[in-house]
């Protein structure tokens, strides 16, 4: 998960081979684009943008491999717990589009798991789910929910500011 703490095709940083990944946006907002000749030359300034990085995709490699740990050993309201407080913290709204297939996409399992994980969420007044709107009502109560993954995945958690 990106938001405005990072970057997509953070491999330029390392690579010189075409990205193999794309990326897909669940939710709107603004963001800036720029080549990647554009991204190298930055890099090569030497005015910090490089370190900058670097603690970035370090970030960025640690999420991957924790929700992947998480995806292994954690439940599925667990992970849509965490999943929801990453979302929420980057997007800095309680209120967010999307639908329950595009939360599955997310978390690797099939609608019908996010349906069961969301609707217990729901019924216990964590948040209120309808035709697409997920509204957070008690961030408190879905940290509960949350297993430890959150705290190690937490933007900020190290207070670092990366660009
Ligand atoms: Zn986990």
């Amino acid at each position: 998960m990106i938001g405005f703490e990072g970057m997509g095709g953070i491999t330029a940083l390392v690579s010189s081979l075409p990205a193999v990944h794309s990326l897909n946006v669940s939710v709107s907002g603004s963001a800036l684009r720029v080549s990647t000749d554009d991204f190298r030359r930055a890099i090569l300034r030497g005015d910090g943008v490089e370190q900058s990085l670097l603690a970035y995709a370090g970030e960025y490699i640690t999420q991957i491999s924790q929700r992947f740990a998480c995806a292994v050993f954690h439940t599925t309201e667990q992970r849509l717990a965490v999943w929801l407080l990453l979302l929420i913290d980057r997007v800095k709204d309680d209120v967010i589009q999307i639908t329950q297939e595009r939360i599955a996409e997310h978390l690797g399992v099939r609608r019908a798991g996010v349906t069961v994980a969301a609707g217990a969420m729901q019924d216990a007044g964590a948040i209120s789910y309808r035709r697409g709107n997920l509204r957070v009502n008690d961030r408190k109560m879905i940290e509960t929910i949350a297993c430890e993954c959150y705290g190690t995945l937490a933007v900020g958690r190290q207070q670092t500011t990366y660009i």
